[in-house]
């Protein structure tokens, strides 16, 4: 793809307007914002085309345009993106929609769409010339970026709470990264990490406090919308946690319409949380510009268990400006829908995952969704990664017997 540049401008403060510079390593705005990263679109629009899109190799870069990083030699890959957006008739039928798509996360590197925000938030931190960063982790997001580090040689401090799947400490540890387990929550490891980062001197990778991880995590509106023939859903369901990937979701759909790219009607983005652990629904219900501190969370979708997201006020933007909504559902909810994915659809997805697409079908029975609608789920992650989540009592039999 030589020949093809980013048309990245600078950083801007979606709160109160600040511009940065983004040649310069950055994090919050000084009013305590998130950052979002601005592209010159109406260049962009004339340098690349989706016809030209379309003759690219299946990886997210395929936007490289619309992505921070200057010098292609600072792109760190392990080939991720371009998943597949898999059609579910079965479950079409059976629910009313008149289509259902689920983009599925589970094949990408590192087994979840974390890898989109790593590939793209470590590039960027390479190209800054980062040396050691720095996050707290419930498990996933951790795991991705140590993948990536290794990959670009820069060094990884993880601090999980010791709740943290097995699979996502050992992928972290393996990869090479120090990773400190914390008795207690990943609030109790921001807190940790507030104290450590400035004493070493570390690149504070916390989620929304570099601005470029959701730059990654945005591909996944880009390819939804080239996947579906430039045409976008009318519903796009994702399971929210910190709000990364609903938030880079609804910047896409809104440069895609800058570019031309897509037509003038935006799907109705719904954020589905657990029952457990719903700050953002209970601020929707509110038509709150921002939510409350969870207390207590609790659910078996450990990727979607915080209780208080710094994006929080992106993530009721992107409700509001869409006509979407937030819904929650619970924990025997989630496990019934990892069970009817895989046995109806042959789709072992992870519990955020089926969160989403069981959020999508509680709307459906409300007819907050038409009968005839098209959806797509978010599939944030595989099943196989959460061996503990399910747990089967197969029977026995003699060795010597028949089944
Ligand atoms: C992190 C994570 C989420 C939530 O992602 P956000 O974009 O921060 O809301 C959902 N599913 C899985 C599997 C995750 O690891
Ligand atoms: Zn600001």
């Amino acid at each position: 793809m030589s020949g093809t540049r980013s048309f990245i401008s600078g950083l801007i403060c979606p709160k109160c307007g600040s511009r940065y510079d983004c040649r310069e390593v950055q994090h919050l705005c000084r009013c305590g914002s998130p950052l979002l990263a601005e592209y010159d679109l109406a260049a962009a629009a004339k340098s690349v085309t989706p016809e030209i899109i379309k003759t690219r190799p299946p990886t997210l870069w395929r936007y490289r345009e619309l992505l921070p990083v200057l010098d292609e030699a600072n792109i760190v890959s392990l080939g991720e993106g371009y998943t597949p957006l898999t059609e579910l008739p079965k479950l079409a039928l059976r629910h009313g929609f008149g289509a259902l798509y689920l983009k599925d996360e589970g094949v990408i590197p590192t087994g979840t769409f974390k890898a989109r925000g790593a590939a793209v938030g470590v590039s960027k931190a390479k190209e800054l010339g980062v040396r050691h960063f720095a996050m707290p982790t419930n498990g996933n997001a951790g795991a991705a970026w140590a993948a990536y580090g290794a990959r670009a040689g820069i060094a990884a401090h993880l601090v999980m709470p010791e709740g943290a799947t097995l699979a996502a400490r050992n992928e972290s540890a393996v990869c090479g990264a120090s990773v400190h387990m914390v008795k207690g929550l990943i609030s109790d490891c921001g807190g940790i990490l507030s104290r450590s980062i400035p004493a070493h001197g570390w690149y504070d990778a916390s989620t929304l406090k570099e601005p470029y991880r959701i730059e990654g995590k945005k591909t996944m509106g880009y390819e939804i919308a080239e996947q579906l023939g430039w045409r976008v859903p009318d519903i796009i369901a994702y399971p929210a946690g910190g709000g990364v990937g609903i938030i880079g979701i609804y910047k896409a759909l809104k440069e895609m319409q800058a570019l031309g790219w897509i037509g003038g009607k935006l799907p109705r983005l719904v954020a589905v949380q657990a029952e457990g652990c719903a700050p953002i629904v209970r601020a929707f219900r509110r038509g709150a510009a921002e939510s409350e501190f969870f207390p207590d969370s609790k659910t078996v979708a450990f990727g979607i268990n915080v209780p208080k997201a710094i994006g929080d006020f992106l993530v009721l933007q992107a409700l509001y400006g869409t006509g979407g909504c937030a819904v929650a559902v619970s924990d025997a909810e989630i496990l019934g829908a990892v069970s009817e994915l895989a046995s109806a659809e042959g789709l072992f997805v992870c519990p955020e995952g089926a969160a989403a697409f069981a959020g999508l079908k509680k709307l459906r029975a409300e007819n907050w969704v038409a009968a005839g609608d098209t959806a797509a789920v978010l599939n944030t992650g595989a099943g196989i990664k959460y061996p503990d989540t399910l747990r089967f009592d197969l029977p026995y039999c003699p060795v010597e017997g028949t089944v």
